[in-house]
């Protein structure tokens, strides 16, 4: 049952194909640091490899034909995309899925204050992180602020290397007795994740100066006024590049693996389809995932369903049974990231069902809690399936539970996309340090999950 290092299986022209994925891979996860950002980002490269808005097809009604290429967001945090296969639609899609909200820091809707001179951005943390992680590290800010108008003003401070950068501080270890004894839950409270943007008072000002000048500066420089802060979307991210780690450069440093990986290989599988597929393959990057997958961009919100009615509409297939045919005969790989096993915290993990850095793609039958609690349990003939699948398209795979019994667990969306009755299993990226500001993947793993997705794609 042990697993091959993928590496040591390459010749020299695929190592170069994995490095250069790593590339491509890296721009998109530099460039998509928010949901808004990572859908922007797959739009621009949704166009470049041929695919047509869908909302524009639906407009004008045409009728769909095989072959066809479609993307189609919603509320510019999720995007769906579409290759339309030669069998009906009502026989079943093959699906993708993954998400694109990361852990990270969101700016309160009052969130200014002033105090001994200092101005504060405060912030609500959104995701499972480890709040002392967060402290003493150059800080983005990235988000939208939306006036009373409508009109819509992009932030992105802090990742130029002329842009300045923002701080959460944290008490000198000479005075830290006190914060030493605490536990590390305890030791840094969520409500003092607050972000150092400014000391330097206006000179004819009394009080909060030094915040009228912040005031100022946004308003001078992004054309927004404090009262806009109530319909702003900002979020706090690391700021900076993902970096090659390691000597060999095998590996990648970077904020938010957890899921753009599985979401950029999504993209790149959907890229790498030149062929009319057999059933109609669709490619969905969701949001909200790190808080439950909730609200109208969670996967919970209708939206992926509404999108199949239209498609079957536009191919002639209307109708509520065949669209309930279509996704309940569905074979969906719900792409996520693993807890790579890590030699330094072994105790965590039981080595014959943990994840390994550079052993390919990751297959998790089923994860959840304790009892396998809040688990899709992929049925063993699916699982089946996705073996030959892989196995005949010399895709290198690995099988894990997320960690040890009982050590703690975590979900995905494969139960909420289940829940039509189609078969979906959990499948992703292991990954070093998820939900820390910055996350390590093995660019072995990358390879391998873009060649397992687009093979599940053509195959399933
Ligand atoms: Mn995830
Ligand atoms: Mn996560």
């Amino acid at each position: 049952m042990e697993r091959v290092n993928a590496w040591k299986t390459y010749d020299e022209n695929e190592l170069k194909q994995v490095m250069a994925l790593g590339e491509s891979y890296k721009a998109y996860l530099g460039a998509g640091k928010t949901e808004r950002e990572c859908v922007k980002e797959a739009v621009k490269l949704a166009k470049k490899h041929g695919f047509k808005d869908m909302a524009a097809r639906i407009a004008s009604g045409k009728a769909l034909k095989a072959g066809e290429k479609l993307y189609y967001t919603h509320m510019d945090k999720c995007i769906m995309l579409f290759i339309v296969g030669s069998e009906k639609l009502e026989k079943g899609l093959n699906i993708i899925g993954a998400h694109i909200d990361s852990p990270r820091l969101d700016v309160k809707q009052n969130p200014l204050y002033e105090t001994e001179s200092l101005v504060y951005m405060d912030t609500h943390y959104y995701g499972g992180i480890k709040s002392f992680q967060w402290l003493t590290l150059p800080l983005a800010i990235h988000g939208v602020v939306v006036k009373k108008d409508g009109s819509v003003i992009e932030l992105n401070v802090g990742e130029d290397e002329k842009d300045p950068v923002f701080c959460i501080s944290d008490i000198l270890p000479h005075l830290g007795q006190d914060q030493m004894k605490k536990s590390a839950a305890e030791f840094i409270d969520g409500e003092q994740l607050d972000l150092i943007i400014g000391s330097c008072p206006l000179k004819d000002e009394d009080k909060d100066a030094v915040k009228a000048n912040v005031l100022a500066l946004l308003k001078e420089r992004y054309g927004f006024e404090e009262e806009d802060f109530l319909s702003a979307e900002l979020e706090i991210v690391p700021a900076g590049k993902p970096r090659d780690l390691g000597f060999d450069r095998s590996m990648v440093l970077g904020y938010g693996h957890d899921d753009r990986i599985c979401a950029w290989a999504q993209l790149e599988a959907m890229f790498e389809i030149d062929q009319v597929p057999q059933k109609t393959v669709a490619c969905i990057l969701t949001d909200k995932e790190e808080i439950g997958s909730v609200g109208a961009t969670g996967m919970r919100a209708r939206y992926f369903e509404n999108a199949i009615a239209e498609l079957m509409e536009l191919a002639g297939e209307g109708g509520d049974l065949k669209l309930r045919r279509a996704l309940a005969s569905s074979s969906m790989l719900s792409c996520d990231v693993s807890a790579g096993f890590d030699p330094a915290f072994a105790g965590a993990f039981e080595k014959k069902n943990a994840a390994f850095l550079g052993k390919g793609v990751c297959f998790n039958k089923f994860t959840g809690s304790r009892g396998k609690s809040g688990s899709n349990d992929a049925n063993a003939e699916f699982m089946a399936k996705c073996r030959a699948i892989m196995d005949d398209n010399g895709v290198k795979f690995q099988t894990a539970e997320l960690g040890k019994v009982n050590q703690g667990g975590g979900g995905t969306i494969a139960y909420i996309c289940a829940l039509y009755g189609m078969n979906v299993i959990d499948s992703g990226v292991a990954v070093l340090s998820m939900h820390a500001p910055w996350e390590i993947i093995s660019k072995a793993d990358l390879y391998e999950s873009v060649k397992a997705y687009k093979a599940f794609a053509l195959n399933a």
